[in-house]
């Protein structure tokens, strides 16, 4: 089905863009065959145990924010009372039933849609207690108009009709929801590769202990059964990724349920009271690895945002002096093991403290911010770029020789030339670099020395008047009174 791309409900309600109407029209047959699967599974004269359209509805619209449109409404009263009909219910219970279902995916839409994306999309910590909120309204919402029609169509009275609905509802939702929420935003063609690159005896046994507990519930059996799984599937929250915990635990509860109603757990629901009780006992039970799994995602990345703030330089973004060094030398070491050459550039703004003294600070600093942007635009993916002082970045270039770094001196030299950076004033401000050049010589080099000799370099450049470069020659970098005069 063609979907629209995924986006976030703060994106869409600047942007609201409408899906096309292949999508919706995608969105229709989905829920028709969601009824069926409902329909089908269901007890004659009874409400169905599972059913999943509600829980598609709702959890596409907030996937794709843009599905959300009058049509795509039309388009799910259309199927829901459609696939009644065809299973030959009649049109009063077709209708009541569908408008029932659409205004409990109405309540919870209307909570969930206000959630931010990360919060939505289960990468905080208190997402499972939104989840739990917005799928309680949509029970609710469904229960308040669907359970007028038990004692019309089930011949059961309101309140058993009112508690089997909610508890049913809450459940598929809590369910089936955060699955949909969670679903890779990557192709499935590279999620199976990153699975295919992970799979290993070791990641199977949170799986493998899923499936043990699950047998060992079945040969004990009892209501306490109903729990054994959890610390497996707590396991899996700690070792898989978010879907696959959220499809585990929908797996887990099918399960349960099938082998209930099957006689294999020797725990038979006696009265509706208890079958309730079941059913919201089941629901609460996965939000345990679903707050486990949260949490996770949540830790995971506050550490990759610490680790970006700490090896990035907060004013232009390149990498922080400390992480180039430690980088560069890592990447260093690895091309001399392959005897790949390599280049080390030093850039130096010139005259950069003019540029502070006639346009204020923060001028220089929004000149310092575009000229690491050009410097980044002229450089290859696999190059990397530090601030290493000040007004000075450096540069490693994986792979060249003398002509292409030259080539690459130039073209930065250029592109810092032409930059034209607008003050608030309107005045344009334009700067220029001088660059040092040093290459690596088939000797084991460290980082430091490459520096150092870039640095005698920079020196030149900036005596042969600035804005242009210069190679270190192999003698320069020995020459005690250059090197004494630049201090290194
Ligand atoms: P040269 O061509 O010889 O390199 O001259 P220069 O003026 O660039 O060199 P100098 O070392 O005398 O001055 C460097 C200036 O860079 C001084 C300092 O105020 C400025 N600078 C260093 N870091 C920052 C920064 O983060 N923001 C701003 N706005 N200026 C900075
Ligand atoms: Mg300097
Ligand atoms: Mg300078």
């Amino acid at each position: 089905m063609p979907l629209p791309s995924f986006a976030s409900p703060a994106r869409n309600r600047s942007m609201p863009a409408l899906a096309p109407m292949a999508s919706v029209m995608g969105l229709g047959l989905c829920l028709f065959l969601a009824c069926l699967a409902g329909i089908l599974s269901r007890p004659s004269g009874f409400l169905s145990a599972f059913w999943p359209a509600n829980a598609v509805l709702l959890g596409m619209l907030l996937r794709w924010p843009r599905l959300a449109q009058k049509a795509s409404w039309l388009v799910a009263l259309v199927a829901f009372v459609l696939a009644d009909l065809l299973t030959g219910s009649n049109p009063l219970a077709a209708v009541w039933l569908s408008i029932a279902n659409l205004f409990g995916v109405a309540c919870g839409w209307w909570f969930m849609r206000r959630l931010d994306a990360p919060r939505l999309y289960m990468r905080r910590q208190s997402s499972v207690l939104y989840l739990l909120v917005g799928c309680t309204l949509a029970a609710a919402g469904s229960t308040l108009v669907g359970a007028g029609t038990g004692p019309l169509l089930f011949h059961s009275s309101w309140p058993q009709t009112a508690m089997m609905w909610f508890s049913t509802e809450l459940m598929n939702q809590m369910l089936i929801l955060p699955l949909i929420l969670s679903i890779p935003t990557r192709s499935p063609g590279r999620w199976f590769a990153r699975i295919k690159s992970r799979a290993s005896w070791t990641m199977a046994l949170p799986l493998l202990s899923v499936i043990a507990t699950e047998y060992a519930a079945i040969a004990l059996g009892g209501p306490g059964a109903l729990a054994f799984t959890v610390p497996s599937l707590l396991w899996c929250a700690l070792a898989y990724r978010l879907f696959t915990t959220t499809l585990l635990s929908l797996l887990v509860c099918i399960w349960k349920i099938a082998t209930i109603s099957a006689g294999m757990l020797e725990f038979t629901p006696a009265d509706l009271d208890v079958a309730v009780s079941l059913r919201l006992g089941l629901t609460l039970l996965s939000m345990g690895p679903l707050a486990v799994a949260c949490s996770q995602i949540a830790r995971s990345e506050l550490l990759r945002r610490l680790d970006r703030a700490v090896s990035h330089d907060s004013l232009t973004d390149v990498l922080a002096r400390a992480a180039f060094l430690s980088q560069g030398q890592r990447r260093l070491e690895r091309l001399q093991q392959s005897t790949e050459p390599a280049a080390v550039l030093m850039l130096d703004l010139d005259h950069f403290k003019l540029v502070n003294d006639h346009h204020g600070h923060a001028a220089g600093d929004a000149a310092l911010r575009a000229f690491a942007q050009t410097v980044s635009q002229v450089l290859r993916p696999q190059d990397l770029l530090g601030r290493v002082g000040g007004e000075e970045f450096a540069v490693l270039l994986p792979g060249v020789r003398a002509s292409a770094a030259q080539q690459i001196a130039t073209r930065i030299c250029t592109a810092v030339r032409a930059q034209r950076l607008v003050l608030p004033q309107g005045e344009q401000l334009t700067v220029t670099v001088s660059i040092g050049v040093a290459l690596t010589d088939g000797k084991a080099q460290t980082l430091a020395e490459l520096l150092q000799r870039a640095d005698v370099a920079l020196y030149q450049a900036k005596a042969a008047g600035r804005d242009g470069w210069s190679l270190c020659a192999a003698a320069d970098a020995h020459n005690p009174a250059l090197v004494a005069n630049l201090g290194v």
